[in-house]
């Protein structure tokens, strides 16, 4: 992790400590109020807390192990040449078991970096906020106290220690939580005496003091015996390593040709997405662009074209809905109803027509994602943010297209009544 891109995240991390309580002022809430109570002040906090807190053993699950060593060897192992070794980044989830044990049940991989040093990008922080609230609804859902506990990253090839940089991250997962794990794996450790799993456990003995504090390795257990944990992994490893290019290959595909091809020459050509005016300025990239809710089934251009880019086929087809269901309105009226059914058949007819191409092409690209769909979710366990990201970026963008897509085909019935 360079050192600017961990300043930052410390930055990022303590504003989003900051900012809340200060925000809650400003809004005068009560100090008794529960969203207070979750965010004390860290100052009262440290002075509160015993040293031996610090001490809490981990124990780690097969299911975290088994991410945490697929992610690293991809990037770092015996197989690959020692130059080209870089570091791996994750998050870890668990619960503190009462207040005596940490168990760490699921490790989550997030981005790989260069030789020594991880960069944490945008998408990183919105992966990990995201993470962070569905672990949390979960919880609340399962009633456990699962939430980030920590982090984990690799030192390929270097010891088992804090460097500066580490110390600064640990310092932004532990201030908040005592019980705040890292996790650290080098590969070259594995089968070691003292790190048979290549993994070390630590954490600061004196975070308050901040980039000063000291480090000290925490007792690790792990949820099944050493050897049978070894020989578990050593079978997902196998496996990850015969099948994950072709798996990284789908995940291309699905970015490139899907998405970049596909599904972007179906918007161009048969536009159904209104692009926010905003995010055409701020960027010309697709998947920074936010996807919105809140659309209107009331077609009302005049307002559509104050804050976003309409597209051509969307507002001509929208337009004849609207002309077609008035004409219909009225002899539905005038009780003709002979007209009525001849009229609806036409315009019935000429929607479908206008719809069929979309239909068509939208029903290809959504069974050639599934196909691929199918093909990569076994291995979802061991993809990272970006890779996880293209696959529900393109879901996103295409249950968009689809779901107004479905509301012109319901509506190209003409299923009207009297009102
Ligand atoms: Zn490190």
């Amino acid at each position: 992790m360079t050192k600017e891109s961990t300043k930052q995240e410390l930055n990022k991390q303590t504003e989003r400590l900051e900012d809340k309580p200060s925000d809650e002022e400003e809004i005068g809430l009560e100090p008794n109020s529960s969203n207070f109570d979750e965010l004390p002040n860290i100052d009262k906090l440290i002075e509160k807390r015993d040293p031996e807190i610090y001490k809490t053993p981990i124990k780690l699950t097969f299911n975290a192990y088994k991410r945490i060593i697929s992610y690293a060897l991809r990037y770092a192992s015996e197989a690959i040449s020692e130059k080209n070794w870089r570091e791996a980044y994750g998050i870890l989830i668990g619960s503190v078991e009462n207040n005596e044990k940490v168990i760490i049940k699921d490790a989550i991989p997030m981005v790989v970096g260069e030789r020594a040093g991880v960069k944490y990008e945008n998408k990183q922080y919105v992966d990990m906020a995201q993470i962070d609230e569905s672990v949390y609804e979960r919880s609340i859902r399962d009633k456990k106290n699962d939430f980030i506990i920590g982090w984990w990253h690799t030192h390929p090839g270097f010891e088992f220690r804090f460097s500066d940089i580490d110390t600064q991250t640990q310092l932004g997962y532990q201030l908040p939580n005592p019980y705040a794990i890292a996790l650290i794996f080098n590969h070259c450790k594995l089968n070691s005496n003292n790190f048979y799993l290549g993994l070390a456990a630590l954490r600061l003995l004196n975070p308050e003091r901040g980039l000063f504090s000291s480090y000290d390795y925490i007792n690790l257990e792990v949820e099944i015996n050493q050897e049978k944990m070894i020989n578990k992994v050593q079978k997902v490893i196998k496996d990850n390593f015969k099948n994950l290019p072709k798996i990284l290959k789908e995940i291309e595909y699905v970015d490139d040709i899907l998405r970049k091809r596909a599904l972007a020459q179906l918007q161009r050509n048969y536009g159904l997405i209104l692009v926010p005016k905003r995010d055409i300025i701020i960027t010309d990239k697709e998947e920074d662009a936010e996807e919105d809710d809140r659309y209107l089934y009331e077609w009302d251009p005049e307002f559509f074209k104050k804050s976003f880019r309409i597209p051509k086929f969307r507002e001509k087809i929208e337009e004849e809905i609207k002309r077609d269901e008035k004409i219909l309105q009225e002899l539905l009226e005038l009780n003709e109803l002979k007209k009525y059914e001849q009229k609806k058949d036409k315009f019935k007819k000429k929607i479908q027509v206008m719809l069929s191409k979309p239909n068509d092409w939208f029903n290809q690209l959504s069974s050639e994602f599934t196909k691929r769909i199918e093909i990569i979710y076994p291995y979802y366990d061991y993809l990272d943010t970006s890779e996880r990201k293209i696959l529900e970026h393109f879901e996103s963008r295409s249950i968009e297209y689809n779901k107004i897509l479905d509301s012109l085909n319901t509506r190209a019935q003409f299923n009207l009544s009297l009102e």
